[in-house]
């Protein structure tokens, strides 16, 4: 049924949360699994904040360099099978929570990201942008990442807690699932915003929910697959 369906679409938009990233072995920091609280005085949810970075930089940088970046993450079978629909023209859109770049590794062009990335790093001050490539030398020196121009903080591009979305990435997340004949949405639970309220912009044909646990979106989709979401889509395309 899936398979006819993707064949059928002209229009697919993919939806994906973190379990699309932890079959590369880029750990959920939003699941509890005691790593942060081991070794951090804080949660990463008090850590990753705007107010945090602002009073504590130091830290900040410290919890970011050893927590969120992950170099040498390859794309998984889901990444891939994406990357191939769109190079098929029936991918119109990758809409992702994840900041780790890896739809892009894997030749994805379109991809609109909630949250930014870890690869985009700009200065405060002249907003002079640079890779991770220039700000990951400041983890081996433990330092803040600071402007070669201007000596400015440098701050990753990455939505922290307590600051908003981009205005032009969720306008255009929103579009892109209003105008889907077929929206699949893996590796999230949906219980986070803005996951489940973009969702409702979809008028389609066909939903479909990949993930490994129940979601409260569950009895919203017209097809359910509680499975691996690289296996499900590395099999399927
Ligand atoms: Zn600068």
């Amino acid at each position: 049924m899936f398979k006819q369906w993707i064949e059928e679409s002209q229009n697919i938009v993919f939806f994906g949360g973190a379990g699309v990233s932890t079959e590369s072995n880029i750990p959920d920091f939003r699941s509890d699994n005691g790593l942060y609280k081991k070794q951090y005085k804080y949660p990463a949810e008090i850590m990753l904040s705007h107010s945090f970075y602002q009073a504590n930089p130091q830290d900040f940088f410290e919890f970011y360099f050893n927590q969120m970046i992950y170099e040498d993450a390859k794309p998984n079978q889901a990444h891939l099978a994406l990357a191939k629909l769109e190079e098929m023209g029936k991918l119109k859109a990758v809409i992702t929570q994840n900041i780790d770049g890896l739809h892009q590794k894997a030749g994805s062009k379109v991809v609109y990201e909630l949250h930014g990335s870890v690869l985009r790093n700009y200065c405060t001050k002249c907003h002079h942008f640079y890779n991770l490539k220039e700000i990951i030398q400041y983890r081996d020196k433990q330092g803040i990442p600071r402007c070669p121009k201007c000596g400015s903080i440098i701050k990753p591009d990455v939505v922290l807690y307590e600051e908003g979305l981009d205005n032009t990435t969720v306008y255009r997340a929103v579009d892109a699932i209003s105008k889907a004949d077929l929206l699949i949405i893996g590796g999230t639970s949906l219980a986070v915003y803005p996951a489940a309220g973009l969702i409702e912009y979809f008028r389609g044909k066909h939903l479909v929910l990949i993930n490994k646990d129940v979601t409260p979106m569950d009895k919203k989709a017209d097809l359910v697959i509680h499975d691996s979401i690289g296996k499900v889509l590395g099999d399927i395309i």
